[in-house]
């Protein structure tokens, strides 16, 4: 059967651990040889009629020639992983494990959902257009990015090269938002969220240095004590709220289907306002679509238990809201820690991304897409929170949108990054479907 070869070849695919690791000396490059050759093995047609070229190391840029020369489409994925241990899984992270019967089906692993699901959806749904003969109307290229966790500087450099031939594309789906179950308060019906913009992911450092000395004759306040005073200030001063025009386009999207007190509120919008952005500020999830957030990630000082420390310092994750900027991000810091022995450096400076139009031809072609694979779904603009490689797209690109067209529960949301990561295969059967309807649209 089709289905099940479709199903074992994204188990080989998962059980290759192609781990990303900020430290590039520590990769395993050999496991992403391994999974280049594996993919040029088990889709010889697509190897056959797309050229490939491997572009900023292990990246992999193939392009499908259309019968027109109008601008062409990109389908995005990445296919390497977060690292896993095998602790606390119900299944091995790199096992690619098939649990379960019928629809039923749970395929168990590491990049199930993030992101060798999709690069596998789209790779299955261009072989089986090729096997029915199928020529795209004008060019699809297909990008899977190798450092995506990490640098993501494999994308930025596809963009760099097409960027290079001149190349402007009709359209940039990228992983993202997905069609999820239980995604908002007082709307029953999964929802298809296509990612228009995503925040900006900005990294910060705060130092404190100061003199050193014996342990047990310190100051008043200490290198250690300062740093956690400015991380406590920081914590409990939160960046200002507000919505953007693209979150306020889910809204109205999502306004008529919403039952209850949230439906009332939000088809009164104008007035309501202040009391939705209370509302979103309630959980983890909705929280960061309404403000830029902050997260101190990483702590070091010290190196002696009995010796004052010199130096103390915390890396900030800072995750910019779209309509706010990494300048008004650092100036916010620099205003709630209050204290100027306190030095931020801007590790890496990520700004927002542009909105993405929510209608024309790019847009339109999603949301019929979804409309024939996932009739069940509401289509709605939203913001993502999370960085994409689709990102660096925004260069060359007005229409980029991130959404993965698989199905997610709040558990299975729940497990990216995280442990038992997992797919219904019924999920990824759905989406190489999407896939072969989107292809067809172009
Ligand atoms: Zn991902």
């Amino acid at each position: 059967m089709h289905d099940d070869r479709a199903i074992e070849r994204l188990q080989e695919l998962v059980r290759i651990p192609t781990i990303s690791r900020l430290d590039e000396a520590e990769v395993d490059w050999a496991q992403f040889d391994r999974f280049i050759e594996t993919v040029a093995r088990l889709y010889p047609r697509t190897h056959a009629t797309l050229t490939r070229e491997l572009v900023g190391g292990r990246s992999m840029l193939y392009r499908w020639p259309g019968a027109g020369n109008s601008e062409p489409t990109v389908l995005m994925a990445h296919y390497d992983v977060v690292a896993a241990s095998d602790d606390g899984w119900t299944h091995p992270p790199f096992a690619a494990e098939v649990t379960g019967s019928g629809d039923d089906r749970i395929i168990w692993g590491r990049g199930t959902l993030d992101d060798k699901g999709s690069l596998v959806a789209i790779l299955e749904a261009v072989e089986r257009s090729l096997e029915s003969g199928v020529t795209p109307a004008n060019d699809i290229y297909l990008s899977f990015g190798h450092n995506e966790e990490t640098a993501g500087t494999g994308a930025a450099t596809i963009v760099d090269v097409l960027e290079g031939r001149g190349i402007r594309p009709a359209l940039v789906l990228d992983e993202g938002g997905a069609v999820a179950l239980d995604a908002f308060p007082g709307v029953d019906r999964p929802l298809a969220v296509v990612g228009v913009s995503e925040k900006g992911a900005t990294l910060i450092r705060l130092v404190v240095d100061q003199k050193g000395g014996h342990a047990s004759t310190p100051p008043a306040l200490t290198a250690t004590a300062r740093l956690a005073r400015a991380i406590v200030r920081l914590n409990r001063s939160s960046f200002p709220s507000g919505f953007n025009p693209a979150s306020l386009a889910m809204l109205r999207t999502l306004a008529p289907h919403a039952t209850g007190t949230v439906g009332r509120v939000l088809r009164s919008l104008r007035v309501t306002k202040p009391l939705l952005l209370r509302i979103f500020a309630r959980s983890d999830e909705t929280r960061a679509m309404i403000r830029t957030t902050q997260a101190v990630t990483m702590l070091e000082a010290g190196h002696a238990a009995n010796a004052l420390a010199e130096h103390a310092e915390a890396i900030v994750n800072i995750r910019v809201a779209v309509g706010s900027s990494v300048d008004e991000a650092v100036a916010h810091v620099r205003r709630a820690i209050r204290d100027e022995a306190v030095t931020i450096e801007i590790v890496q400076p990520g700004e927002p991304s542009p909105i993405s139009p929510t209608s024309g031809r790019a847009w339109e072609a999603i949301a019929e897409t979804v409309a024939q694979t996932h009739p069940e779904a509401i289509v709605t603009p939203y913001v993502q929170n999370g960085a994409t490689d689709s990102r660096h797209f925004t260069r060359i690109s007005r229409n980029v949108y991130r959404f993965t067209p698989f199905v997610m529960s709040r558990d299975e949301r729940d497990t990216l990054h995280a442990k038992n990561e997992r797919m219904h295969v019924s999920s990824y059967l759905r989406g190489i479907e999407f896939y072969r309807a989107l292809i067809g649209r172009f």
